[in-house]
């Protein structure tokens, strides 16, 4: 592929340039606006999840360390009557249960070993077990020792059924927790998860949210899950803390519908943007093809007349040295027919004498015509040397008439010069060529006369600084429907008794080209049976 088709091919798909932007600007403002909308929907979607999230993690807290607030108040109880009696603890305990509604048990243990618990009813097993040596409960229960502070655990499985979170608080002797000597013993309770969860609000029905939460033992992020479904922590939840006395849990929570996946703009936003490339893309795709079109055809038109013109050019150079060729032996028949003519012995019959006169006027006719088709095809092949200069349109008027004079007295025609000697007569052509023009009009206005006809030439100077030469003839007139073939090539116009008038219909057109080459104007007007009048106007010459 040429260059010149590549940028041709490129050049006719720029036209959809402007589309193209505009279903990208538009495709790319429609992702802009869904996912900006998306952005603001799942903004607001967390922003109420944080809120009754927020609600439940302080639910939890409250319970948990107002429970644990009472516990506290038992062990400093303790911590001061280190010899209380089972009935004092029971007393004590029974306080402690009228206002902490999620506790189940709680169980003191003097030396590891539980000596009291409350309610007694149901937990008499209880009583006796030695932490340091219970497998399931040692670990936890010598690390609140060493530790020195409560520590809340589980859920674990209760003996009795259900699930409970044990608190368990070290107790020092006068309260001096930072003495290995003063320790006497362990104070554990248990919370009810069921009720913990209830009180809570986790299983509120009206809850928008769906929650889970790690961190058994009081371990945080890293502990084990004990509540809810485990997938909520890989849905992008909401997280929080909720902080326990010692550690914390980590808590999760999603929309109980699950996070929003679609606007519910978005379907208008999709049908707005649909419109919009269908109100701007389309027209301008139509647009560009029509320009595409277009282009196609300037470019094949373009091609077109590039051959035309370049096989016209090829056709009159071959015209011009062909007339040429015809011209050098015509002139030579031409020559002899009259040195023939001239025999001054009168060697020849009469009848001989006119064929010789029938050769001379065919082959002077004939001369004509290649003498005029030579002009043209030298004009329309560039070849015509115009020679600019400045003459007496007087004189050569003048001249022509009396060339053409004699043309018109087989049918008594006659040539008034109206010409006004005072007008400024100088012009800027070329005389050979000027002279050729007037010859032209003045033949065609004798040829197309009638018996006894006239022809009147007349000059006047124009604003516009042309000298106009008019030719006035009483002829035959041309239609109005023939006037734009007059000065097309080889158009002769008219009836046939024009047709039978001698000429090649090329005369008018050469007038034309050579007028135009002189920068000068030729035009006409005429009248059907009243006469025609051609004019002509060529540049006057600077004074
Ligand atoms: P030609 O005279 O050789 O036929 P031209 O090109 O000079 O060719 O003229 C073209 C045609 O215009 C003529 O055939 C004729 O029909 C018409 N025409 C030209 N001059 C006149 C005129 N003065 N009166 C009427 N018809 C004219």
């Amino acid at each position: 592929m040429s260059r010149q088709m590549i940028s041709r091919n490129l050049r006719q798909w720029m036209v959809y340039v402007p589309a193209a932007i505009a279903a990208l600007g538009i495709f790319v403002f429609g992702l802009y606006s869904l996912n900006l909308d998306q952005q603001k929907l799942e903004a607001r979607s967390r922003t109420s999840v944080v809120n009754s999230l927020n609600i439940l993690r302080a639910n939890l807290e409250g319970i948990i360390s107002g429970n644990m607030q009472l516990v506290r108040g038992l062990v400093a109880i303790i911590a001061l009557e280190p010899n209380l009696s089972q009935k004092r603890f029971a007393e004590l305990a029974a306080q402690i249960f009228r206002d902490g509604k999620q506790l189940r048990n709680i169980a003191a243990a003097p030396d590891l070993v539980v000596r009291f618990v409350y309610p007694l009813a149901g937990n008499e097993k209880a009583v006796g077990l030695d932490y340091r040596l219970n497998d399931a409960q040692r670990k936890s229960a010598l690390k609140v020792r060493d530790e020195g502070r409560l520590i809340i655990a589980g859920p674990v499985d209760l003996v009795q059924g259900g699930q409970g979170f044990i608190g368990r608080v070290p107790v020092f002797k006068g309260g001096r927790t930072n003495d290995p000597d003063a320790f006497w013993g362990l104070v554990s309770t248990v919370i009810d998860v069921d009720k913990l969860y209830q009180d809570g609000g986790l299983r509120d029905p009206q809850l928008t949210i769906e929650i889970a939460i790690r961190g058994a033992d009081s371990t945080g992020a890293n502990g084990r899950q004990f509540y809810g479904r485990p997938e909520i922590f890989s849905s992008e939840p909401v997280l929080a803390n909720i902080t326990l006395p010692y550690g914390s849990w980590q808590i999760a929570a999603i929309p109980k519908i699950g996070w929003p996946k679609h606007s519910e703009n978005e379907l208008w936003l999709y049908v707005v943007f649909v419109l919009a490339e269908i109100l701007l893309v389309v027209p301008m795709i139509i647009i560009g093809n029509l320009l595409k079109e277009r282009q196609t055809h300037i470019t094949r038109l373009e091609t077109t007349q590039r051959s035309a013109e370049k096989a016209n050019k090829a056709k009159s150079e071959f015209l011009a040295s062909m007339s040429h060729e015809l011209r050098t032996p015509l002139n030579a028949v031409l020559g002899f027919a009259q040195l023939l003519q001239l025999d001054t012995k009168a060697t020849l019959t009469k009848t001989q004498l006119d064929y010789i006169e029938s050769i001379r006027t065919g082959g002077n006719h004939l001369l004509d015509l290649i003498n005029d088709v030579l002009d043209l095809a030298k004009i329309e092949a560039d070849q015509l040397e115009i020679d600019l200069k400045t003459v007496s349109a007087c004189d050569i008027s003048e001249e022509c008439i009396a060339m053409t004079m004699h043309l018109g007295d087989a049918n008594n025609i006659k040539i008034i010069d109206n010409i006004n000697r005072d007008v400024a007569m100088e012009v800027r052509a070329d005389p050979l060529r000027l002279k050729q023009v007037l010859l032209n009009l003045l033949s065609n206005a004798i040829k197309f006369n009638r018996i006894n006809g006239t022809v009147c030439l007349d000059a006047h100077t124009t604003k516009d600084g042309f000298l106009n030469i008019s030719i006035t003839d009483t002829g035959i007139g041309i239609a109005p429907k023939d006037y734009e073939r007059v000065f097309q090539k080889f158009q002769r116009v008219g009836a046939d008794p024009m047709i039978a008038r001698e000429g090649t219909g090329i005369g008018l057109t050469v007038t034309k080209l050579l007028i135009k080459s002189m920068s000068g104007r030729i035009g006409f007007n005429s009248k059907v049976d009243v006469g025609s009048t051609f004019w002509i106007e060529v540049p006057l010459a600077k004074t």
